[in-house]
């Protein structure tokens, strides 16, 4: 069995998921449940970015 890797939230650090170091093929983008930040992984960087675009609000932000 194979190291697994520790995912966690970029914002807040909760654990989000573990994974081998190379599980990914692509982009993985996930919604941390507890902060709702967007992280977003990439194959081989196993760092959570974090989600720069602009966040879609109402009216008046
Ligand atoms: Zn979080």
């Amino acid at each position: 069995m194979r190291d697994q890797e520790q995912i966690r939230c970029c914002a807040c650090a909760r654990l989000l998921f573990c994974a081998e170091p190379d599980a990914l093929s692509g982009i993985l983008t996930i919604k941390c449940p507890r902060c709702r930040a967007m992280n977003i992984l990439r194959p081989r960087a196993l760092s959570p970015e974090r989600d720069q675009r602009p966040q879609v609000k109402g009216p008046g932000q």
